[in-house]
């Protein structure tokens, strides 16, 4: 399917839950958010619904997020009914990590295809303190696991903040140096809990790079992605930068994204969305019908360096 700027759209992403184990200080505030009732969020079975819809208007790709989508109890049934889906291509999910140890074979039992995991630190006392409950080991041994299952590419998201985590650059490439994981640097946003201290503590990839000696570019492959990546000689694994404030990737994003409450949101800088739930349990509005016009109103870029709409969600509830 074509949006209105001539992009192909085939990738959806499904938050699958508001809430989280973690309470990452610029993701989400220390006493949680209003949490949603069950009957406010879509149950899997009307998961189900919007993502067959879609596949079978030409989606090729899922990816699983949250909040944190494995403290969403029946998620491992969830994803083994959406791997059966004929059409469906890829299938993945993007997790903090705190419960791979317990998930990650009947993951990848399921049909999990691939993982992405959030990692901003790799100091034990830090992860505390960034994530204000988590336990860094509990998820580098559900790292291990997932590669050990054969979940791959493995790809750890490194959201880097001036006087956070800045330092921890070269430990991030000493990291990838010995593990077959893709890397990635990503710039913080000015959303949510970071509207407050995006000024603060924003550090464009451009300055990440230039501490990152010998990095050798990789010609971008077929797969639409976000990140430009880089080789460093000798290493197992690869690094990425994803720049959506210096370097914005809009002209080749190919995504919606489905709310846990079930909005259809076709760019995760705007507020517009389209309510599918109430069509689901309605039954008075065709689904593709909606997919199609989430798709037509995708924006042609963000304006999030221009004016800036404060966005109604925080991340956890979008779906990050
Ligand atoms: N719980 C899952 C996880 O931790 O991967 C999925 C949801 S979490 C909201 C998804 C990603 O959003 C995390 O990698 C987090 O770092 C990122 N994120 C949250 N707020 C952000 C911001 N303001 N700028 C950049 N990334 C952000």
């Amino acid at each position: 399917m074509k949006d209105k700027w001539l992009r192909d759209i085939e990738y959806l992403r499904v938050s699958v839950t508001d809430r989280c184990n973690l309470r990452c200080f610029y993701c989400m505030p220390d006493e949680g958010v209003s949490k949603l009732s069950h009957d406010e969020i879509l149950s899997f079975e009307e998961c189900y619904k919007v993502i067959k819809a879609a596949v079978e208007l030409g989606i090729k790709k899922v990816r699983i997020t949250g909040g944190e989508p494995l403290v969403r109890l029946g998620i491992v049934d969830f994803i083994s009914k959406i791997a059966k889906l004929p059409g469906l291509e890829d299938i993945a999910m993007t997790t903090n990590g705190m419960l791979l140890e317990k998930y990650a074979e009947d993951l990848k039992k399921a049909g999990l295809k691939r993982l992405n995991i959030s990692l901003d630190t790799l100091k034990e006392e830090k992860f505390y303190q960034i994530t204000r409950k988590g336990d860094l080991n509990q998820v580098l041994r559900g790292i291990e696991l997932a590669e050990k299952v054969g979940l791959f590419p493995i790809k750890i998201n490194t959201v880097i903040m001036k006087g956070i985590n800045d330092d921890e650059i070269q430990d991030f490439i000493n990291f990838i140096m010995e593990k077959p994981y893709e890397v990635r640097f990503i710039e913080l946003m000015p959303m949510g809990e970071a509207q407050d201290i995006e000024k603060e503590r924003f550090i464009s990839n451009k300055e990440v790079m230039s501490t990152i000696p010998g990095l050798i570019p990789m010609i971008k492959s077929d797969e639409l992605g976000p990140a430009n990546y880089y080789q460093l000689l000798g290493a197992k694994g690869k690094v990425g930068f994803i720049s959506p404030m210096s370097n914005h990737f809009c002209k080749s994003c190919n995504r919606i994204r489905l709310t846990a409450d079930g909005k259809l949101r076709p760019c995760l800088h705007s507020n517009f969305e389209i309510d599918i739930k109430e069509a689901i349990r309605n039954h008075n509005k065709d689904i593709k019908e909606l997919i199609r016009d989430a798709i037509l109103a995708k924006p042609e870029r963000h304006y999030l360096n221009e004016k800036r709409e404060s966005s109604i969600r925080n991340m956890n509830q979008i779906g990050g």
